[in-house]
């Protein structure tokens, strides 16, 4: 995050930022085309590098790479992001257990300015997915666990993409006043209610902003009123 852009390394990660965020912003969308040749020339480096950016991108979930056809942005389907939600639940638990009782004041106060900035940018949707997944990746940064950090970064980028896709607006991303509890709760040592908060608040992200509302519907509620209307039941 340090390295100056001007490095051959500090570049390879400026273009890999620079097409993270253009995607987790919505401005290059699902199955956009990314020429290797048209990237370079507007950020002004090599194919070389732009191609590195794009096979990271692809380890990240978040650019297909395709076999004499170039990359293009991902677009996962709604069953891995149910299943990518279940995953970041078992690993952000460990997050959660790690951290309980544990964090030190420039890590609460870090914290607490990450909220304080997501509550104040409700109105972007794309910006507020995009500081919800920062939170979890910066709490996972502080466990110091380098594999943990790894998978939960990686995680956290698809599911924004997924969010990106199929989240509603308003209820796609991560409750801001459920991030303020969970950090108050990890400050007071209270491991087992952190733990079902991080739990509770990962699985509403699945049902509540996920699921197409199709796959909301209870049958037994539908069939009540007709049910009922005809005198059954
Ligand atoms: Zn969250």
């Amino acid at each position: 995050m340090t390295k100056k852009a001007g490095s051959a390394g500090g570049r390879a990660h400026a273009v890999h930022r620079a097409l993270k965020r253009a995607i987790l912003d919505q401005a290059l969308t699902p199955g956009s085309k990314l020429p290797e040749d048209s990237i370079g020339e507007r950020l002004g480096v090599s194919r070389t590098l732009v191609r590195e950016a794009l096979v990271r991108l692809s380890s990240e979930g978040l650019v297909e790479l395709r076999p004499n056809k170039g990359a293009v942005v991902a677009r996962p389907t709604l069953e891995e992001g149910r299943n990518l939600f279940l995953t970041r639940m078992a690993l952000e638990r460990l997050v959660v257990e790690t951290l309980s009782g544990k964090l030190a004041e420039p890590q609460i106060a870090r914290l607490s300015d990450h909220i304080a900035t997501e509550e104040a940018t409700t109105k972007d949707h794309a910006a507020s997915i995009r500081l919800a997944g920062e939170f979890h990746t910066l709490l996972a940064q502080m466990t110091e666990n380098e594999s943990l950090i790894r998978y939960i970064n990686e995680l956290v980028a698809r599911s924004s993409l997924i969010l990106t896709l199929y989240g509603r607006p308003h209820s796609s991303e991560c409750a801001v006043s459920e991030h303020r509890e969970l950090l108050e709760t990890l400050m007071a040592g209270k491991t087992g209610r952190a733990i079902e908060l991080m739990a509770h608040h990962l699985e509403s992200i699945t049902t509540r902003a996920l699921l197409p509302s199709e796959d909301r519907v209870n049958i037994q509620d539908v069939l009540l009123t007709y049910a009922m209307a005809e005198g059954l039941g």
